[in-house]
């Protein structure tokens, strides 16, 4: 089977600043892949050049054996944002339309072959949300606000997770069950997950593996090594 993230040799650069140096990384499917690396080293820019938002100046990424802009459309690519529930504090839609609109949007209608009826309330479900479906979704705490976010990448059955950041706006116990949500969920579908965080000491232990972004090259890091994951 081919690897759900391959980046070879990638090189890129924001108007001459050079992010990433050459880095190479494997997300192997149904992995379970931490990203970590301090603010500034360019793990958003990972996560964007997998969503074909960016193209690398050298080297090559590919997702699902695809080129990023192909692969990312249809659904296939389930992305949660680094977002504050303050963002959508004003925001005049319920959580399953937030959740539903996802499949609505143009490339995910054509390309998805899912059940779109039962598809909502199966998201929230699996986010242990389904009794938020009717609330504004501006009025969630932290934690039910990002369970929401996750609900809405899920919503398409999708084959890649990517997330960034998710623990940032959430107390230590919110982060843990969420990361552990993440993982159940994603043991279960046998999606591959690629999550970034800078904050790797809230992190539970729950990551197959641990890289981290450092001077623009993807280290491996051993997660099972408290103190390899503590002092990067
Ligand atoms: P991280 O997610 O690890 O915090 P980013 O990928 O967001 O890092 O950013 C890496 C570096 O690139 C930072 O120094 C940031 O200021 C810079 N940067 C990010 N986006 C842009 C942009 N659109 N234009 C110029 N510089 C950017």
């Amino acid at each position: 089977m081919e690897a759900a993230v391959q980046l070879d040799g990638v090189f890129f650069s924001y108007r001459g600043t050079p992010i990433l140096k050459g880095a190479s990384f494997t997300l192997a499917p149904g992995e379970l892949c931490a990203l970590v690396g301090p603010n500034g080293a360019g793990k958003s820019t990972v996560i964007r050049l997998i969503l074909g938002e960016l193209a690398p100046d050298r080297g090559t990424v590919e997702v699902l054996g695809r080129a990023p802009s192909a692969a990312s459309p249809d659904g296939v690519v389930g992305y949660v944002p680094q977002q504050a529930p303050d963002d959508y504090r004003h925001f005049p839609a319920s959580v399953e339309e937030v959740v539903g609109a996802m499949l609505s949007a143009a490339p995910v209608m054509k390309g998805w072959r899912g059940d779109r009826k039962g598809a909502v309330p199966r998201a929230l479900r699996a986010a242990g949300i389904e009794d938020l479906a009717r609330r504004p979704i501006g009025e969630l705490s932290g934690g039910q606000f990002q369970r929401a976010l996750l609900a809405r990448a899920l919503v398409s059955s999708p084959k890649l997770l990517l997330l960034d950041e998710p623990t940032s706006n959430l107390d230590d116990e919110s982060a843990d069950a969420l990361v552990r949500l993440v993982s159940k969920l994603t043991r279960e579908s046998g999606a591959s997950v690629l999550l970034v965080t800078h904050d790797r000491a809230r992190m539970p232990d729950l990551p197959d593996r641990v890289v981290c972004l450092h001077d623009g090259l993807v280290e491996e890091r051993l997660s099972g090594q408290a103190g390899e994951w503590h002092d990067v």
